[in-house]
């Protein structure tokens, strides 16, 4: 457990559930990253956690911003960064979004399709632009295949009528899918890119930049590979697919930068043994949050991430548990297959934390589904 967190959480014992986030940690995985991959411009995803104290921080340390939105590009304009750090790196933009963000200065955006480029080049005229790859996702626990990203012939196609249209071919991303496990998927994605890229470049498309996308992963409840490997993975293929002839490379990470420096604390609403649905009594034994799937913890869907749990009692002896959220709502289940087992001792109304829930948490709340507010957030 991150020190500054606990002495916080000790110092206050804020109202639960909150999310206390960490902003020197952010700093750090920043600073990780930039020193594993030096050559590439770290554009960090905003939609993993846009607060403020984060952006601030970031902009400080000379980082750049992928965002979703128009409503984001304004988020991190409002945290002082220049409009030429900002790529608008959604494929599917309103044209409105388009328009605010190329009147804001905003010159880089992501497209995946004949109909977004037409939008680009009417709003956004003489963008530098660039194509995403449709790549695999396997070994991602939250993939993001299907919805985005284009066939490499399709790709093809589209960047030379960026140019009929006067924007700027300026490059290619793909994204591996977040939380991805495995450094290979880089290496198979760059390799699908690389040969784009070389046979562009040889029809006189002045194109210059590759963009890995995110997908570096948190460490939850299993250990993942270290950001070093996956640099290693990087380094290697871009290598061997462009020999000494480097584009310039950008990352977007959303979840390594931030995951880690966020704690949720929560109460335990209620621990209870519910018989099952044939009779007995020895039913599973039930964990109430006083956060759930509606309260930010949406990536638990299909048990997808699995946060770190932490008790007062650890280290004494544990069981077999379901844990669940507070709201009336069945769908509102966080792990009820992947094994997870609690102290024995956890009793209602005592405080657990979940632990690296500083990305894709405090966005993910609803607002005010059986009356609870949103989830308090704490940046120190
Ligand atoms: C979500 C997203 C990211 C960040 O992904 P992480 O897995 O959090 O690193 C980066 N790029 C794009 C286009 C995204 O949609």
């Amino acid at each position: 457990m991150n020190p500054k967190i606990a002495s916080f959480l000790a110092d206050y014992t804020p109202a639960t559930p909150c999310l206390v986030v960490d902003v020197d940690q952010v700093e750090l995985r920043y600073c990780e990253l930039e020193a594993a991959l030096p050559l590439a411009r770290i554009y960090y995803a905003v939609k993993a956690n846009p607060a403020l104290p984060v952006l601030q921080r970031l902009v400080s340390l000379g980082s750049c911003f992928d965002s979703a939105s128009w409503e984001e590009v304004a988020l991190c304009l409002q945290a002082g960064a220049d409009p030429s750090a900002i790529s608008f790196g959604n494929t599917i933009k309103k044209a409105s979004a388009i328009a605010s963000a190329h009147a804001a200065g905003v010159s880089m955006f992501a497209f995946d399709s004949d109909e977004e480029l037409e939008k680009l080049a009417r709003h956004a005229p003489g963008a530098r632009v660039y194509c995403r790859l449709l790549v695999e996702n396997a070994g991602a626990d939250w993939p993001l295949s299907r919805k985005f990203g284009t066939t490499v012939d399709h790709a093809s196609a589209l960047m030379l009528r960026a140019r009929e249209l006067g924007l700027d071919p300026y490059g290619l991303s793909f994204h591996v899918g977040s939380q991805q496990t495995d450094t290979a998927a880089y290496e198979a994605a760059i390799s699908r890119a690389a040969m784009l890229f070389t046979d562009l470049a040889a029809a006189g498309l002045d194109i210059r930049m590759l963009n890995l996308g995110g997908g570096f992963p948190t460490r939850y409840r299993d250990d993942v590979p270290e950001i070093d490997q996956f640099a290693a993975a990087i380094g290697r293929a871009m290598t061997r697919h462009f020999g000494n002839a480097l584009p310039e490379m950008v990352v977007e990470p959303g979840r390594f930068i931030v995951g880690d420096a966020g704690v949720v604390s929560s109460e335990v609403v209620l621990v209870s043994r519910r018989g099952l649905p044939g009779g007995g009594r020895d039913g599973v034994r039930w964990v109430y949050l006083d956060i759930g799937r509606f309260g930010g913890l949406a990536e638990t869907e299909g048990e997808a991430i699995r946060y770190r749990i932490r008790t007062p009692h650890d280290g004494a002896a544990v069981g077999p548990v379901a844990i669940a959220g507070p709201t009336c709502d069945g769908a509102d289940i966080l792990y009820e297959r992947s094994g997870y087992r609690l102290p024995l001792d956890l009793a209602t109304g005592e405080r657990v934390e979940l632990l690296s829930t500083g990305a894709y948490v405090s966005t993910y709340c609803s607002t005010r589904f059986n009356g609870f507010a949103p989830l308090a957030e704490h940046y120190i």
